[in-house]
């Protein structure tokens, strides 16, 4: 367990908010609580490199320590690229983007808008037909930093993505189950009281 005065905002403003999962956490907050409540080293976000691993040893009163070995490795500077021949509109690669860079409409052809992907590979991961391959680019989103002063920039920006696909993502369920709710039917007394109060009212 950290000190009670580390919060998981302090923690999590350390993470790169490229929300890759390399950790092992469904997301860079995941992961803060997990260190919080001492659940989780604080050498398993490749993308944080060197600059988080030191300022989390620091924050933490931890031992500075190498990058786990059981995390993949992450590519910086690399966007994924779609194969727009081979994409069959599926849409798998939608919900799983934390930028929402994938653009396309459900059985067209589908494309990232490479200045906002991160290059987390999870569209990959997600993709039924293998069509999307990674690209050595450059963007202003995977960038692996040596400080988290240079980093700051692209780290809020990431986080602010994510927070909107999130919420995107959460109205589309609740409209969804909205629409798929079982209609609450009157009960025969109500419908009775109904059918004599309307009856009465055309007397
Ligand atoms: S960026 Fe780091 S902390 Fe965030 S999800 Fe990826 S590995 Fe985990
Ligand atoms: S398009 Fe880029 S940011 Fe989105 S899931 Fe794929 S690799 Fe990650
Ligand atoms: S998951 Fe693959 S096949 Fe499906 S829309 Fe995305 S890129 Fe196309």
């Amino acid at each position: 367990m950290v000190p009670k005065i580390v919060s998981v905002a302090a923690i999590d403003s350390l993470l790169p908010q490229t929300q890759c999962q390399r950790c092992g956490y469904a997301d860079c907050h995941a992961y803060a609580e997990a260190m919080h409540v001492g659940d989780a080293e604080i050498n398993r976000c490749p993308p944080g490199g060197d600059a988080t691993r030191m300022a989390l040893a620091a924050l933490l009163s931890h031992e500075p320590i190498g990058l786990s070995d059981d995390v993949d490795a992450y590519a910086p500077e690399h966007v994924a690229l779609i194969d727009e021949a081979a994409c069959i509109g599926c849409a798998a690669c939608l919900p799983v983007c934390p930028t929402d860079t994938i653009v396309g409409a459900s059985k067209r052809m589908h494309t990232v808008i490479a200045s906002d992907c991160t290059g987390c590979e999870l569209c990959i991961i997600a993709c039924p037909v293998d069509c999307i391959s990674l690209e050595p680019i450059a963007t202003p989103a995977n960038r692996v930093y040596a400080t988290l002063v240079e980093r700051e920039p692209q780290a809020n920006g990431l986080r602010q993505q994510y927070q909107a696909h999130k919420a995107r993502f959460a109205e589309r369920a609740e409209a969804k189950a909205e629409a798929h709710a079982p209609k609450v039917l009157p009960d025969k007394k109500t419908l009775l009281a109904d059918i004599l109060a309307r009856a009465k009212a055309r007397t």
